[in-house]
């Protein structure tokens, strides 16, 4: 705990002992509190109303029983969780993750990391998490819809479009979002768009919202290799994952130039050096649910590596967009010696604390998750405007706010970085800028 200011310190250790075994929330609020020592000091009223130990408490948190039938007529029974963070600046905003490792821990990293993320992204919404340990992979869509209608039957009384927003995250997309958001108009006799984002373009969802994350995490290591005097342009990318993220950020660097030669799953690694063929990652993994270890079926000359490693591919672009400390402090140090320059995070947390201390004494652009990854829920926010006004917007209107938000989140993250003395650092940058909005809100509405 060397870097944690002797006036936070304490409270670290007070959440360690009160959140056991959590160890991915330990490993986030530490990242955080790390950064927070020179606002303190300039802000000693932060202190005085006990700011930083009341935003590692969540407001509220709901652990449910999700009981469901499957197709064999056998009872199954999950848990499901919503952890409501912060309402300090709008209601609680974050996706839902299913995903058998999910427990605790997982939800409250998450839902801590979104607080700030969503301050970051200047909308009106504050930070929350939520999902499930139950495990979409293998299971027939008849099964998905049991499930997420048993989630929704307990989930409904605890949201609503003031109150608490809930959209997808690993597991969940435009299928899950759609179940659960019929569930909520049967039970409540309400139909409120505003409840959920992520949804059909036909039933209040946003144009751009399926791109959002992907895009948004590309925009911003564009504005970081910018602010370096450089660019995509026939750089050599990797893109871990290949999900929704992944997808869309392999999408965005293919239109600025760039060139994304490989890809995984969590079986292996599908390696392409004349670039990945996106049509057909986007038919295997979007249309038919299947492993990306097809790919190379189609395409005999790319190559397909088994429990391979991604990072030890030679690139000078990293986009993490798989899953939390997936770069460890080897893989960060093999990155920067094959010629990395920059890594945008388009997962949660994807690099681990060794790894992200090779980033910065690098000195390479690092943007971390909750600045570079904030498109995706921004765009929920703009889906939000749209349910509110009734209106529906343009792809380019809609990517165009996407793409001002994320430069404007670049320029807030690089300019909080160089006032506190630390030019460059976007990680600190982006957990003072985030953390100071939050702060402000709660001291000015009292002790609640
Ligand atoms: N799960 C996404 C995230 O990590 C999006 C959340 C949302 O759209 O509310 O930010």
């Amino acid at each position: 705990m060397a870097h944690v200011d002797q006036k936070i310190e304490g409270m670290y250790e007070e959440v360690l002992r009160r959140n056991p075994g959590e160890t991915e929330f330990h490993q986030a609020v530490l990242e955080v509190l790390e950064s927070l020592g020179p606002v303190v000091t300039k802000h000693p009223k932060f202190l005085e109303r006990k700011i930083i130990q009341r935003i590692c408490e969540p407001e509220r948190q709901i652990i449910f029983r999700v009981p469901w039938m499957d197709d064999k007529g056998e009872v199954q029974i999950n848990r499901g969780f919503r952890v409501e963070f912060s309402s300090a600046l709008g209601p609680y905003k974050g996706g839902l993750r299913f995903h058998p490792s999910v427990y605790l821990g997982i939800i409250k990293f998450l839902g801590f990391e979104q607080c700030f993320k969503n301050s970051l992204t200047g909308l009106p919404i504050g930070g929350g998490k939520g999902g499930s340990d139950f495990d979409p992979k293998g299971k027939s869509d008849d099964e998905v819809m049991r499930f997420c209608q048993s989630f929704m039957t307990e989930l409904y009384r605890h949201i609503g479009e003031h109150t608490d927003v809930p959209a997808g995250d690993i597991g969940v997309g435009g299928r899950e979002i759609g179940y659960m958001f019929g569930q909520y108009k049967r039970i409540t006799n309400r139909y409120e768009p505003g409840v959920l984002t992520g949804k059909g373009l036909t039933w209040g969802g946003s144009l751009v919202r399926t791109e959002a994350t992907g895009y948004g995490a590309t925009f911003f290591v564009n504005e970081m290799l910018k602010a370096r005097k450089d660019s995509f342009d026939g750089k050599t990318c990797l893109v871990s994952g290949s999900g929704n993220v992944a997808i869309y950020t392999i999408e965005k660097i293919h239109q600025l130039g760039g060139k994304c030669v490989a890809c995984s799953d969590s079986n292996g690694v599908i390696y392409d050096e004349k670039g990945l063929d996106l049509d057909l990652i986007k038919q295997i993994k979007e249309v038919e649910r299947r492993r990306i270890s097809d790919y190379v079926k189609i395409h005999k000359h790319a190559k397909y590596i088994a429990g391979g490693n991604i990072w030890e591919i030679p690139c000078q672009v990293a986009m993490p967009s798989a899953t939390q400390n997936e770069i460890n402090g080897k893989d960060a140090a093999t990155l920067v010696k094959n010629g990395c320059i920059a890594v945008g995070e388009g997962a949660n947390m994807p690099t681990t604390p060794e790894g992200v201390k090779v980033f910065l004494e690098a000195k390479i652009a690092y943007g971390p998750g909750k600045a570079a990854n904030a498109g995706g829920v921004a765009t929920s926010a703009l889906e939000m405007q749209q349910n509110a006004g009734r209106d529906s917007w343009t792809f380019e209107y809609t990517e165009k706010k996407l793409e001002d938000i994320m430069i404007n989140i670049h320029q807030n993250c690089f300019e909080t970085a160089d006032e506190y003395g630390a030019p460059g650092n976007y990680v600190l940058g982006a957990n003072i800028c985030g953390f100071i909005k939050i702060a402000n809100a709660m001291v000015a509405h009292g002790l609640i």
